[in-house]
């Protein structure tokens, strides 16, 4: 049995009715009952074509299925409108850097979280395939209330494995490899799985990220990454590698003394002292990197931006992660504030994580601090020489509170040179563009889906206005923000 749109609404209506003169008191809000309706004289915040105002947006079937302006209102025959006047409609944003495995006591609220936030889109970047794909079936089967899950599964990593269950800070996110003939067939279960996307791991040999790389390319399925300790940048670059997170180990690619640093790493890397992947990784780091950023070869640099526009290799750097670590924002007031959108027995969790480090003093000398700061000059200099951009935010490892961090990224990304409107793209089109749907979603257009976020100010004025979110719209479905925050499990 079918029925019309028409014949919904009436039901609709007529149940809103019942649930009213049971609760005897009811605002006469939309409701997620509805799947037709119209947003009457709202401004058009589309991420390419800009402010459009006083148009009017019929949704129907999760779609947007007509736009027309303003004047034209007479002809809007429905039952059910919504006033957009002083309202701006921007595109759902996307989170492109998630974990949805890292925290078993943060999975179940993810959800809500990113959806309460406006993130109706999420790029898993690295998690076991069981648990992702569960995750990713349960929002295709309740698409409303839950955000677009696009999975890695897990991280393709080298031998000795970073995340391998070691302790709550390295759950088990990877799988290890120690031969090719373990990549081929870690490599091809992910692709007959059908994940979206791959992620290489920072432990790969160069000879198995090149076996990766190939498996990829032949089912032109993109890899993501960090740059494997045993290669540079360059290498991976041309091995085909598509994106690249955090910028990870961008800085001793670019060092002057480069070629030493493999060198030094590829013997380091031999594990003579048979530590745990966690721990040579850090080593690596340690030795390197805060070296590294002080000697900066400016050609270096140059040519290997080139590179990067040159192939659009995307890059995710996941500011709000190390701005986090470097200024402890998590421990003012409104961002404790925020805690009791968490499940209560992991924001406890948290709070007791949290409060000894109110007694260390905040130094802007600290490698964090200063890793910080050049991570942002890093994406000044690269965004300016057009290299492609997505926002994400490594949510909810290091306190970042899922869909909240992505307003804090959006926020980094401005502070290092981003138009209001370049930023607002890294959270829209551009992560639709990295997965090959933005031909369907992630746009104000007709025919595109209807995954939006409806705010009290214009984003493109004011990055920080993503956070003043008057109502999310997901799948066609129109939510109230008391709606989204009654939807949250504490
Ligand atoms: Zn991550």
């Amino acid at each position: 049995m079918t029925n019309s749109p028409q014949l919904l609404n009436v039901l609709s209506i007529i149940n809103v009715a019942i649930i009213c003169t049971l609760l005897l008191s009811c605002q006469p809000a939309m409701t997620s009952l509805e799947d037709s309706y119209w947003i009457i004289n709202v401004t058009i915040v589309d991420p390419i074509e800009g402010t459009q105002p006083s148009k009017n947006i019929l949704i129907e079937r999760g779609k947007i299925a007509k736009i027309t302006n303003y004047e034209e209102v007479d002809r809007v025959i429905t039952i059910s409108k919504i006033d957009g006047e002083g309202l701006y409609l921007i595109p759902g944003l996307w989170d492109a850097h998630v974990h949805y495995a890292f925290d078993d006591k943060m999975r179940p609220a993810m959800n809500a979280l990113f959806l309460a936030h406006g993130v109706t889109s999420v790029r898993d970047t690295g998690g076991p395939l069981e648990l992702v794909s569960k995750v990713k079936d349960r929002s295709i089967e309740k698409p409303n209330k839950a955000p677009n899950v696009y999975i890695a599964g897990p991280l393709i990593d080298g031998t000795p494995n970073v995340y391998n269950n070691s302790s709550p800070s390295y759950p088990l996110l990877s799988v290890e490899n120690n031969s090719l003939t373990t990549i081929q067939y870690n490599t091809q279960l992910l692709i007959d799985n059908q994940v979206d996307f791959l992620k290489a791991y920072e432990m790969l040999s160069e000879e198995q990220f090149n076996e990766l790389m190939r498996l990829a390319s032949e089912e032109e399925l993109l890899v993501t990454g960090h740059i494997p300790l045993s290669m540079n940048l360059f290498s991976a670059v041309e091995a085909g590698l598509n994106g690249m997170e955090h910028l990870r180990n961008f800085e001793m690619s670019i060092a002057t003394n480069s070629q030493e640093l493999l060198k030094e790493r590829l013997s380091i890397l031999k594990n003579p002292d048979s530590l745990s992947g966690a721990e040579l990784r850090s080593s690596l780091h340690a030795k390197q990197r805060m070296d590294a950023i002080q000697m900066i070869d400016s050609t270096l640099l140059s040519q290997a931006a080139e590179l990067l526009a040159q192939n659009s290799v995307w890059q995710t750097p996941t500011l709000a992660l190390y701005n986090n670590f470097a200024t402890r924002e998590f421990l003012q007031e409104n961002q404790m504030a925020e805690l009791k959108k968490l499940p209560m027995e992991l924001a406890e969790q948290w709070r007791i994580a949290m409060e000894p480090m109110r007694n260390i003093a905040i130094d802007p000398n600290a490698d964090i601090a200063v890793y910080s700061r050049w991570m942002k000059e890093m994406v000044e200099y690269l965004h300016a020489n057009n290299v492609p951009f997505m926002a994400g935010t490594d949510t909810p490892i290091g306190y970042l509170i899922p869909g909240q961090s992505l307003h804090k990224e959006l926020e980094l990304l401005v502070e290092s040179g981003f138009s209001n409107e370049h930023a607002l793209q890294t959270a829209t089109i551009n992560p639709a563009t990295f997965l090959g749907v933005e031909e369907e979603t992630s746009r104000i257009k007709v025919g595109y889906n209807a995954d939006l976020v409806l705010l009290k100010g214009n984003p493109l004025q004011n990055i920080s206005f993503t956070q003043k979110i008057h109502a999310v719209i997901k799948n066609g479905t129109f939510w109230s923000i008391s709606e989204l925050d009654s939807m949250l499990i504490r």
